[in-house]
């Protein structure tokens, strides 16, 4: 029996390293695993043997006689992928990972952070080195946007974060949380006490488009609402207020889908998920009952990817709607199919009116072609303003989410890229004794298994510089650095 994948796979090829037959693709080395957001098996070369179904962190790989429900469309998803490619694959070079020399001592290394990226280093760090690791995050759980960001339905996914507990647990791995970096303690504190930093701080802020009203009570950001449904501390009980029939999302990437699922989805079906009580409550109580995603421009230019695309169809089918607005009807009518438009194909397209308020069923409205103006309203949102070049009109709403990107912050003492929101690193390195890995790196683009090849790449360059006895001396302690952690908290 031949196996699949699935919608929740992550990418990060666990299971590539693992197949005897090179059945998983795209690998590493094939020029457009840089941009996959998932992996297929060809079901011509897989031998049913199972290796890549034990090695996925996230429980997205099935024999293809297990795929029922939601999940059967995805057997011929992966047998799709191969149609038009030859059935053998020739094997790449073998790629061993670098490991510090043994006669090199052991560099005490602290890691910022404890999200994917974080996760991902540790475990090189432990393959590859003898390095005695401290891991520090500013909140009191560890995980980072596996715990606070991936949506609470999507549980398999967030599974991975049992994969980098096991390395929390290993006896060279010591953990602090709630100390923030520049806060309870600084960088010249951290070089101290240890060879080298490894900043995974992600990017924790969010991108903002400027316009007037735009911090109106009742708007935030896609990501603080997810936030909300994960129980994130930053994020109060009732710091969302779902008391209005409409909602509008600006963007329309899989961060805005995650929004629209959560707030569109039965709150029945979520009632067995990791939600939040207090967010599942207020979904209980939602007065919502249409999401619109505005998009700036046309369909074939969607953020969002297939998968997660075929995931909130299958969840809201038959409640989404296109708007006819700016001629999206007939762009996706031309549109081939597997195409970003194409898959809208089967939509019914509307010319929505909006001067009504929303009636019938909760459902999702996808708005094309229109740029938000300005945030209408007093003391709260009462309508976003967009326009088109050939005009504006109000959309009313209560509530409108931001979901054009994320950015990182500046950590004090450390250099910080404000046009690009990262920290200027060359393959990982800010400077020896100094790196950086996952979103804080890249930018915030990528899901969770693209952190996998980037933390190797920033220990290859933190075991290049060990080597070479260009990490700094650290000439305090553990206990010294225990004891100026309690003093600061
Ligand atoms: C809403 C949302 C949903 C997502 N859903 C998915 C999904 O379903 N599947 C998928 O593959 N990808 C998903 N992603 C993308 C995925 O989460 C990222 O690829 C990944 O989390 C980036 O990892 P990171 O370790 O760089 O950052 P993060 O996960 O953000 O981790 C950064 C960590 O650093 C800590 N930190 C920050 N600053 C400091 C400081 N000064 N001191 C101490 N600690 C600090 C933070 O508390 C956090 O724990 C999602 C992203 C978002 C925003």
């Amino acid at each position: 029996m031949t196996y699949a994948i699935t919608q929740s796979c992550c990418a990060d090829a666990s299971c590539i390293s693992v197949c005897p037959v090179n059945c998983i693709h795209p690998t590493p080395d094939e020029p457009d695993f840089g941009t996959t957001d998932r992996l297929y098996i060809d079901p011509r070369a897989c031998i049913g043997c199972g290796a890549c179904a034990d090695a996925c962190p996230v429980d997205a790989v099935f024999p293809i006689d297990k795929l029922t429900g939601e999940l059967s469309v995805h057997a011929e998803i992966n047998r799709e992928r191969f149609s038009e490619i030859p059935a053998s694959y020739p094997w790449g070079q073998p790629q061993f990972p670098r490991s510090l020399p043994t006669d090199a001592a052991a560099p005490k290394v602290a890691v910022v952070g404890t999200g994917p990226a974080a996760g991902y280093a540790v475990q090189s760090l432990l393959r590859s080195t003898d390095a005695e690791i401290t891991l520090i995050d500013r909140m009191t759980t560890p995980g980072g946007l596996i715990k606070f960001g991936v949506a609470p339905d999507h549980p398999s996914t967030k599974q991975i974060e049992h994969t980098f507990a096991t390395s929390y647990k290993h006896p060279r791995v010591r953990m602090h949380l709630g100390v923030e970096v520049g806060r309870h303690i600084s960088h010249a504190e951290l070089t101290e006490h240890h060879n080298a930093v490894i900043y995974a701080v992600g990017a924790p802020g969010h991108r903002t488009l400027g316009l007037p009203g735009e911090d109106l009570p009742g708007t935030l950001a896609a990501r603080e609402f997810v936030a909300w449904c994960n129980g994130h501390p930053d994020m109060a009980a009732d710091a969302v207020e779902l008391s209005s029939e409409r909602v509008v999302i600006v963007g329309n990437g899989n961060v805005a889908l995650d929004a629209a699922r959560l707030l569109l989805s039965d709150p029945d079906e979520l009632a067995g998920t990791p939600i939040a009580e207090h967010a599942l409550a207020a979904l209980r109580k939602s007065k919502v009952r249409e999401v619109v995603l505005l998009a700036r421009r046309g369909p074939e230019h969607a953020a969002y990817t297939r998968s997660e695309w075929i995931g909130i169809q299958q969840r809201l089918a038959g409640r989404i709607v296109v708007d006819g607005h700016g001629g999206a009807g007939e762009v996706i009518a031309a549109a081939a199919e597997g195409s970003t438009a194409g898959l809208l194909r089967d939509l019914p397209v509307e010319d929505v009116d909006w001067d009504r308020a929303p009636a019938g069923d909760r459902r999702l409205v996808l708005r094309f072609s229109s740029a938000p103006a300005e945030v209408v309203g007093d003391a709260q949102v009462r309508a976003l303003r967009v326009g088109d070049g050939s005009g504006s009109r109000d959309l009313d709403a209560g509530m409108v989410l931001w979901s054009v990107g994320s950015r990182g912050v500046r950590i004090p003492q450390l250099p910080f890229d404000e046009a690009s929101g990262v920290i200027p690193n060359e393959a990982g390195r800010v400077q020896p004794g100094t790196y950086v890995v996952g979103w804080a790196k890249r930018g915030a683009a990528g899901g969770i298994g693209a952190n996998r090849a980037c933390a190797a790449e920033t220990v290859d360059a933190l075991i290049d510089d060990a080597a070479a006895g260009r990490l700094h001396a650290a000439p305090k302690n553990a206990k010294s650095f225990n004891k100026l952690l309690r003093s600061r908290k």
